[in-house]
């Protein structure tokens, strides 16, 4: 999910690479390492936590004379703390083989034990070295066997998602990579190559690149490239020019970062349920909370806790727990819950969401259950964080850096996980085995059903240009999309800066409706659902007001077109998980309606990533 770089030709290796991964540094990561070639034939190795610059303070004159072969690495921490120990590369026992890696592998700990039986020690608490360990031991079983076998019989046994590159000590003549779900790339140069996990890093040797798609790996000489995938089937790619600059490419050629991340999502989800759903028995399995699943069969109810958009993923959450997962749920905002006084009762479980994991508000809020003695859990995306260290248990979201400082895939990935976390709860209590599969099942659906979203982006722009007049929007929904509604609201100001309110529709009548003239649009989350009506006479009662509408409703609704012609239609969903396809037109909508204004999208004024202050 972090940085590769990895080089092999005619330069001295070390300068290469750092140079490479100093490019990737804006992907935001917690430690760094490098392993290079040596003329003795020995991979010397570094790493260092935090920036690159401390692991540059550790280069020493003479290994930037190492040899003209080696791996570099940006970690971004899923599995084990952010230690030394646990930055790559991760080496084999001998200290052969050393490899970086970018991804999860699901299933590293059948292996690890295994391997630890068979005599394999292990230097850190990563998923990643497993792999090191087990090409190992295929080259211990055959020493025949060439490193690029034992790694493809490795890659064939493992699941997960990789990026990556590998140097053997033993033949440095060569390097090694792979790609599975995580991006992977080969700059061609003139007698040299380039591993990297994102263009930026090899932009300044060479325009030249060959992509590696999922399930393939690479064997580079300074002379040549081989392509073959996991079935040893030869690919013959052509490579191709890239036009970027390095800015261009940090953001994988979009514009912003915010566009990139909300393109991401799709894929973001996926890392989010990944290996968390056992589909047969309708059961979920997240690794962070196994150890207290007894203690949340008796939890009597749910206590979550967030800030801003993360809150608004929570508020998802509290109708989702409650309708599936059969427990009684209260939300509040980390900010009011620190300084009121909450009354615990037992049986009750406190649950944190925090992108970042450190936001100050939603700290405290941690702080005062943990006073009270209740349990805790938290849903964060950075490894190793505060909260994610503070809590008694917690899943990770698993969706790489969010770079743009208004969330996106981090929002919907925080939703995806309550539904998985609705699921198991509802399992330990009254939820068939039947209605478990179907919602597993069509949230695995949900990343395809965002695609088709997602392509509608010039549609929405297209509507954005023609609201830009306007300075004022009310958003409405119900139910499940009543918290996405003011997602909506909330993403457009802080992207474009107008003035944006978010309602539940039902509210509409005691307030809002005051606004309504044809200076004030309102957008309208009305998919075909249970509240579906509810929403269209709402509808009507803005049109009777001439307030312009824009509607986000379900495909095949032509009727919502007698009412507006402003529709932007997503696919048919479970209504539970509605909120996860209706909060990307909204995404996209305030993107471009801020980039129209001219704006800094990616860091709007006044406004911090990870709010570490109160
Ligand atoms: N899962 C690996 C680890 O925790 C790789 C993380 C990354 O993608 O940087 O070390």
């Amino acid at each position: 999910m972090c940085g590769i770089v990895g080089y092999i030709g005619k330069q001295k290796a070390l300068p290469v690479l750092i140079d490479g991964i100093k490019s990737l540094e804006y992907r935001g990561y917690d430690s760094a390492g490098f392993a290079v070639s040596t003329a003795g034939g020995v991979v010397k190795s570094k790493k260092a936590v935090g920036r690159v610059s401390n692991l540059e303070l550790k280069i020493e004159e003479k290994d930037i004379r190492h040899g003209n072969a080696g791996i570099c690495h940006t970690r971004w921490a899923t599995h084990g703390g952010v230690t030394e120990e646990n930055a790559h590369p991760h080496s084999d026992c001998k200290g052969e083989l050393w490899l970086c890696h970018n991804g999860i592998i699901e299933n590293y700990k059948d292996f690890k034990s295994d391997l630890a039986r068979r005599g394999h020690t292990f230097k850190s608490e990563t998923d990643s070295e497993v792999l090191a360990h087990l090409i190992e031991e295929f080259k211990t079983q055959d020493p025949a066997l060439a490193t690029e076998e034992a790694v493809r019989l490795a890659l064939l046994s493992v699941r997960g998602t990789y990026g990556l590159a590998l140097l053997d000590s033993k033949n440095p003549g060569t390097l090694i990579a792979a790609r599975n779900f995580s991006p992977l790339l080969i700059g061609v140069g003139d007698g040299e190559y380039i591993i990297a996990s994102d263009a930026s890093a090899v932009l300044k040797h060479t325009k030249n690149v060959v992509y590696l798609d999922d399930g393939e790996m690479a064997v580079l000489t300074p002379k040549s490239h081989k392509i073959f995938d996991l079935k040893r089937n030869t690919i013959n790619r052509k490579s191709e020019e890239l036009t970027w600059d390095i800015e261009e490419a940090q953001k994988g050629g979009n514009p912003h970062f915010m566009l990139k991340e909300i393109l991401e999502e799709p894929e973001a989800i996926e890392n989010s349920i990944r290996g968390r759903i056992v589909a047969k028995e309708g059961l979920i399995k997240l690794g962070g909370i196994l150890a207290v699943e007894e203690k949340l069969r008796n939890a009597k109810r749910i206590l979550i806790a967030g800030c801003g958009t993360a809150y608004l993923a929570g508020k998802v959450g509290e109708y989702m727990l409650e309708e599936y997962g059969g427990i009684p749920v209260k939300i509040e905002l980390a900010s009011e819950f620190r300084y009121r006084k909450p009354i615990f009762r037992e049986g009750d479980v406190m649950l944190v969401v925090s992108q970042s994991g450190e936001t100050a508000d939603t700290l405290a809020a941690l702080a005062e259950a943990k006073q009270k003695g209740v349990l805790s859990l938290g849903i964060v995306n950075v490894v190793g964080s505060t909260i994610a260290r503070q809590t008694d248990a917690g899943v990770y979201q698993h969706v790489g850096p969010e770079i743009g400082v208004a969330s996106t895939k981090a929002f919907t990935s925080q939703v995806a996980i309550l539904a998985l976390l609705s699921v198991m709860l509802g399992r330990q209590r009254d939820m068939s085995v039947v209605m478990a599969r179907r919602i597993t099942e069509e949230l695995s659906r949900i990343p395809e059903l965002m695609k088709k979203i997602i392509k509608q982006s010039e549609a929405i722009k297209k509507l954005a240009k023609k609201y830009q007049p306007y300075r004022d929007f009310l958003f409405l929904g119900r139910k499940y999309n009543y918290p996405v509604a003011l997602e909506g609201a909330l993403k457009l100001k802080e992207i474009s800066y107008v003035h944006a309110e978010g309602f539940s529709a039902g509210e509409m009548k005691h307030g809002p409706i005051a606004m309504i003239d044809k200076s004030f649009p309102s957008i309208c989350i009305a998919p075909s659902d249970s509240v579906y009506e509810k929403m269209v006479s709402n509808m009507e009662e803005i049109k009777a007001r001439s307030g312009p509408i824009i509607v986000i409703a379900t495909e095949g609704n032509k009727k919502i077109e007698e009412i507006t012609k402003d529709v932007i239609y997503i696919p048919k969903t479970l209504e539970m998980l509605t909120p996860l396809l209706a909060v990307v037109p909204l995404q996209l909508f305030a993107y471009h309606f801020g980039v129209l204004r001219g704006l800094d999208v990616d860091k709007p004024r006044n406004l911090a990533k990870s709010v570490t202050v109160e």
